[in-house]
């Protein structure tokens, strides 16, 4: 990988922020903001004393406003920042917020630069222990913008146990080694499909591909996420499983991966 850059400019943290979780993945589709999501809500659940935030900065695919069910424009502070939106407990500032729903972002790198320095600088958080980026997917210019702006606590990377699915994962775990985000480890997601009726499990996209990846990469896998239509049809409805269904198996593999991070 060729990162283009002249050195690493100056890292300067987001004002009352501790912590900055960073959830990315080499392809699309893989579920993400899915697991940015239920993280967020899995750090809460976890611990209730903790305050925590969720920053989409899925430029071209903002994904948060839905699986969170929010909408609406920020309101400003006196100070002029913008203050985010709340559901679930979660401070949320998403691109999807400050465009129209169906309104395709069809920008230049520089304007999309320009949004990325707004979300990371212009967002009044308050005070927060964790706060969750749902990146884009892939290697790009946003990934490289946020990880060389704000100091990254550590990055956890989604994966299918799909070959195609891995190669973009190695990608993506080497340029946060190049730019020296500590990589927390893979999460598997997707890796087995259990049958509702006869309770048969199906490895649909793989086994083990991301286990094996990690152990390549000298990293740990946080968990594995199942299959499963109760986490497709909560986050399509705004409902996260983690929140609307906390006691069943998805969530509380969601809930583990949280103790890990
Ligand atoms: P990405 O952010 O990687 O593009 P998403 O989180 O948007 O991916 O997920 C893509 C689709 O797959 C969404 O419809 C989501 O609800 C679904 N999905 C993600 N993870 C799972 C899962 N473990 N089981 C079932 N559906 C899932």
């Amino acid at each position: 990988i060729q990162i283009m850059s002249r050195g690493l400019p100056k890292q300067k943290p987001i004002e009352g922020v501790k912590q900055v979780i960073v959830v990315a993945s080499g392809k699309g589709g893989v579920g993400k903001s899915t697991t940015a999501v239920n993280l967020a809500l899995a750090l809460a659940a976890n611990d209730s004393s903790k305050a925590i935030g969720l920053l989409d900065v899925d430029v071209y695919g903002p994904s948060i406003p839905k699986m969170m069910n929010l909408k609406g424009n920020p309101e400003l502070s006196q100070s002029n920042l913008m203050r985010p939106l709340l559901n679930y407990g979660i401070a949320c500032m998403s691109m999807g917020f400050l465009v129209e729903e169906n309104e395709p972002v069809v920008w230049r790198g520089l304007m999309v630069m320009s949004a990325i320095e707004k979300l990371l600088r212009q967002v009044d958080w308050g005070q927060l222990d964790y706060l969750v980026v749902d990146m884009p997917p892939g290697t790009g210019d946003v990934q490289l913008s946020v990880s060389q702006n704000i100091p990254i606590t550590g990055a956890v990377i989604v994966s299918t146990p799909q070959d195609i699915a891995l190669m973009d994962a190695h990608k993506g775990a080497e340029m946060f080694r190049k730019v020296h985000v500590p990589v927390l480890g893979l999460i598997q997601n997707m890796s087995v499909f259990q049958c509702p009726k006869c309770k048969h499990k199906t490895h649909i996209f793989g086994a083990d591909g991301a286990r094996k990846l990690a152990q390549t990469l000298g990293l740990e896998v946080l968990g594995d996420i199942p299959l499963h239509l109760n986490i497709r049809e909560a986050s399509d409805t705004g409902q996260p499983i983690v929140f609307s269904q906390p006691e069943s198996d998805e969530a509380k593999a969601y809930l583990r991966i949280a103790v890990e991070v």
